[in-house]
């Protein structure tokens, strides 16, 4: 058995896959027989155009045309002679093809993301693809086509890169395994989404299986099996079984409202990243959305979304929930979400750099520019506004005087808003947390961000397995920040919530409820999880729960503690 850390629950049996990351150097010397080296680069070029116009089209049959576009850009780019020209020419003073396309991509590349525009940097990116595509053609490289793995794979990778992820076909991809990526990275959350077993972190794996090796992945405890005897096979199955059924289950709990034991109603909100999550939301019963990240908007774009691109995204997952509480976080970039195109300084240290409001407030037009989108949004739904990475009352303070203006603003251009529109904050640093009783007279509401509250509260990336043992929210420090949140948000009397993972913990559940959450906000696919759960504990039950784990001084003991009463 091999452990990782259980990204995504459930069980995988299947066969594997690896996709593996292919070396691109190549031979620099010269050629001799340049005639032959040309037909070979031409033969590339073709080979090229063939393979993306039919991934273009797949693309545009399975997931849309504007996602398509952009493997067009890349025909168009390589039949620009511009460009083919010049490997040709270099060809013909003796260079090889693979060197021709790389000294050529590499001088368009530093050439375009010098520019200012952010389209043109843009094309830096692209061409980057571009000469890795054409490289693994003239290497002879192929790559495994995930789209079209057969029934029953388990995927193994050293990380699941998003553009990955959008080629996974749910049914066929039985479980996912990787080398790198922590409980909340973005792997693990897509993960989630699409409801596939996954076990991240798992120390060469690449390197220490092969294709067509059988593996089980429990996603639920973190362990992988490669080639498993047959025992261990057999209880898997059962397993297996096990939990397709109690998910079956659990659908008794569809259309049912989110009470405790004693009768307490709490709300059950989702974390979507895309207006069309809004709609897996509502399938899944999502009472509204309590963290819509925006910063997928930007990150599935080649240029910074205007003002009319945000407000018809936003307007439509208002729309989408017709009435229901859609909370927007604002652009949340920088740690270990880029942008490419907007070119942001490289740093020592991202995860406290530049980031999240931080940069909205420093680029104050692209801000504004979200702002606008999600006010003039507001009319069509019960959008709520909310603020990631706070860490003093000048940022909540600074972001609700540009909502103010844009107010004005609106009014005089004659346009429509909810005039009671709320601006709370995320509370996802210590920062924020030791001042939560003042940010609270600031902030209409608090949705606290566990996976990053974590991570700063502990000093662990979040996505370094060597510390990922330090990486959770039943440290006591973490427990005890998120007790305190919470009380400063209920004695001001704002809502407070949490969209970080840990609110659909079956551990952390019954803590939370005790401490007095009223929001819980968790990936669609756990809501009916997280309602089966609530309904199992009162209050009274819950504060009893409490007062013995917040007196454990050590996390290994306050988990033991909570697995002994835990209800599944
Ligand atoms: C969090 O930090 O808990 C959170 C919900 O935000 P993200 O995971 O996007 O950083
Ligand atoms: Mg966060």
């Amino acid at each position: 058995m091999i452990k990782g850390i259980a990204a995504s629950r459930g069980i995988g049996i299947g066969s594997i896959c690896v996709i593996t990351e292919h070396d691109l150097t190549y031979d620099s010397s010269k050629i001799e027989d340049t005639t032959a080296e040309k037909q070979r680069f031409n033969d590339a070029v073709e080979a090229f155009k063939t393979e993306t116009a039919a991934m273009a089209d797949d693309i545009r049959k399975r997931i849309g045309p504007k996602e398509a576009e952009i493997l067009q850009g890349h025909l168009v780019m390589i039949s620009d002679p511009a460009m083919s020209g010049e490997m040709i020419k270099m060809i013909d003073y003796g260079q090889r093809a693979e060197y021709a396309v790389g000294a050529v991509c590499d001088m368009f590349i530093g050439m375009f993301s010098k520019m200012d525009d952010d389209m043109m940097r843009q094309r830096a990116s692209d061409i980057g693809d571009i000469k890795v595509s054409l490289l693994k053609i003239l290497l002879g490289i192929k790559d495994v086509d995930i789209s079209k793995v057969a029934p029953g794979t388990i995927l193994v990778a050293k990380d699941l890169t998003p553009s990955m992820t959008s080629q996974i076909v749910k049914e066929n991809v039985a479980g996912i395994i990787t080398e790198v990526g922590g409980k909340t990275s973005h792997s693990a959350i897509l993960a989630r989404a699409l409801e596939i077993p996954a076990v991240l972190s798992v120390p060469d794996i690449t390197s220490k299986v092969k294709d067509k090796d059988t593996a089980i992945v429990d996603g639920t405890e973190g362990n992988v099996y490669i080639n498993p005897e047959g025992d261990v096979l057999s209880q898997y199955i059962i397993k297996r079984e096990d939990f397709i059924r109690k998910q079956a289950e659990l659908k008794n709990f569809l259309g049912k409202e989110t009470v405790t034991a004693d009768g307490q109603s709490l709300e059950l909100f989702c974390n979507i990243g895309t207006p069309k999550d809004a709609k897996k939301a509502l399938e899944c019963d999502g009472e509204g959305i309590g963290l819509f990240r925006s910063e997928f908007l930007f990150m599935d774009n080649n240029h910074l979304p205007s003002e009319e691109e945000q407000f018809n995204a936003y307007k439509e997952a208002a729309q989408i929930m017709g009435g229901k509480t859609v909370i927007i976080r604002t652009l949340d970039i920088g740690g270990d979400k880029d942008i490419p195109y907007l070119n942001m300084k490289k740093e020592e240290n991202p995860f406290l750099g530049y980031r999240a409001v931080r940069y909205c407030l420093g680029n104050k037009d692209t801000y504004k520019t979200q702002l606008k989108a999600m006010v003039r949004a507001s009319a069509f739904g019960k959008i709520k506004i909310m603020v990631p990475l706070v860490t003093c009352v000048e940022e909540i303070r600074a972001v609700k005087e540009m909502v103010s203006e844009i107010k004005k603003e609106l009014d005089n251009e004659g346009q429509k808003y909810d005039n009671d529109l709320e601006v709370g904050c995320m509370i996802e640093t210590p920062a924020a947390s030791l001042i939560a009783d003042i940010l609270a007279k600031e902030a209409d509401f608090f949705s606290i961000g566990t996976n990053d509250l974590t991570q700063y509260t502990m000093s662990v990336d979040r996505g370094n397995s060597d510390v990922a043992y330090l990486y959770s929210p039943f440290q006591p420090s973490v427990l005890r920040s998120i007790k305190h949140i919470i009380e400063c948000g209920n004695k001001e009397g704002i809502t407070v919530g949490m969209c970080g993972e840990a609110a659909a913990d079956h551990l952390m559940i019954p803590l939370l409820i005790s401490f007095g959450l009223k929001e819980f906000s968790v990936n669609p696919v756990l809501v009916l999880t997280a309602r089966c759960i609530i309904s199992k504990w009162s209050k009274s039950e819950a504060d009893a729960l409490t007062e013995k784990i917040m007196a454990i001084d050590n996390e290994a003991d306050i988990v033991k503690a909570l697995k002994e009463v835990a209800k599944e």
